[in-house]
């Protein structure tokens, strides 16, 4: 049987807080967001701590108000979760996931320590002569990763080899992470859940499409259509890595898949993911409602697809912030199997995510066909 009253507490109340609770609702699931100013979520919440994400007052009064906690952000005070934890505070995942998390150095280091394939890299901190190591990784550019504080593609640059070998180094030594950069390739992600048993469950594979200016995912599609013996293997390296974590929650890990089928891990997401919100209406469970699942201590959801999904990110133009619209709705919701969702946001900024769309068709082609005709309807207008 359900708990009547389960409370939820949610550091961060951006918009995948808000769709873990619209999943939530039909189980009277009751949450409560922490965020710094009025956010997405805050419609939905039970009630709203309004502080600093690294503030521990407002963490800690979050806490007090529910019986597990989770985040949909990782830039928060883990300092103070870890405290939590220690106090017998139900926090998933677990906290100590974020601190190795929030170092892209960490991560690295955790991910090869546990045997992950990974792109090779090294730490500005660990060498002083590079020009060596820089020669050894494949390719003419070089990946230059901030440890700490990036997100959505700022805090890293692609350079030229020679640029990095000249000492380019845009973050400062302790903080700066060089990676091979990763050709021919496809960006991918696998969402993994697992529950507080340590069961777990994988999504099918998801392709991603970048937008290069804005480094942000604009669409994506799933299943990914590769052979199933890809498919598997970028299966068993992404729960691997999430099992290295030994914590429940939900995951999703961004894999590079290289033409010659060699899958390495980039990142993970302790949360639910850009990549997975075509899963509220492709999926027989939702990456939202299995977070609330995982919350609740409830068994894992079946993670197929019903039928090809895509999904379309409406993103805030370069040119201009303020009041918008989106254009185009009328015509798209005429189309069969075609989803909106808007965030809610007030204000348009140049690369912010405002809302996203999500298509089903029976087909991948048919798919790829109203995916087109939506992508060309939907534009965000700044007023
Ligand atoms: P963020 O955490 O800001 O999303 P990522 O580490 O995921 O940063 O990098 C952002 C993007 O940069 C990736 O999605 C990918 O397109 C590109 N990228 C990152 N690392 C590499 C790499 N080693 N080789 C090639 N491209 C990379």
């Amino acid at each position: 049987m359900l708990p009547s009253k389960l409370k939820v507490g949610v550091i961060g109340a951006g918009q995948l807080g808000k769709m873990l609770a619209e999943a939530g609702s039909p189980w009277n699931i009751e949450f409560h967001f922490l965020d710094v100013n009025e956010a997405p979520a805050q419609r939905l919440a039970y009630s709203y701590v309004q502080g600093g994400l690294k503030e521990a007052k407002a963490i800690r009064e979050l806490a007090s108000r529910c019986d597990v906690l989770t985040y949909e952000i990782e830039s928060i005070d883990v300092n103070t979760l870890l405290e939590l934890e220690k106090e017998d505070k139900e926090i998933i995942p677990s906290p100590k996931v974020l601190s190795i998390i929030n170092d892209k150095g960490l991560q690295n280091n955790f991910l090869k320590f546990h045997n992950i394939p990974i792109p090779a890299f090294y730490l500005a901190k660990d060498i002083s002569e590079n020009i060596t190591v820089l020669k050894s990784f494949k390719g003419e550019n070089v990946v230059i990763k901030s440890c700490k504080g990036g997100y959505d593609g700022k805090g890293v640059e692609i350079v030229s080899k020679e640029k990095a070998i000249s000492g380019y180094n845009p973050f400062g030594t302790d903080n700066t992470l060089y990676e091979e950069c990763i050709t021919d390739m496809q960006e991918v992600s696998i969402i993994v859940a697992v529950d507080k048993k340590g069961n777990y469950v994988t999504y099918p594979s998801v392709a991603m499409e970048f937008d290069p200016k804005i480094n942000l995912v604009s669409f994506i599609y799933s299943p990914g259509g590769f052979e199933s013996a890809l498919e598997n293997k970028m299966k068993e390296i992404a729960t691997k890595a999430v099992k290295a974590f030994q914590s429940p929650g939900l995951f999703a890990v961004e894999l590079f898949v290289h033409a010659s089928g060699k899958v390495l891990v980039n990142e993970i997401a302790p949360r639910a993911h850009n990549s997975g919100h075509h899963t509220i209406e492709g999926a027989y469970t939702s990456q939202y409602e299995q977070w609330n699942r995982i919350l609740l201590g409830m068994p894992l959801g079946n993670t197929d697809f019903i039928c090809p999904a895509a999904m379309i990110n409406l993103i805030g133009p370069e040119n201009g912030s303020g009041a918008y619209e989106l254009l185009g709705l009328e015509n798209i919701l005429q189309i069969e199997g075609v989803y909106v969702h808007l965030y809610g946001k007030k204000e348009s900024r140049p690369g912010r995510k405002l809302g996203h769309i999500t298509i089903l068709a029976d087909t991948k082609e048919a798919l790829f066909k109203k995916a087109e005709k939506v992508r060309k309807e939907a534009v965000i207008r700044v007023l």
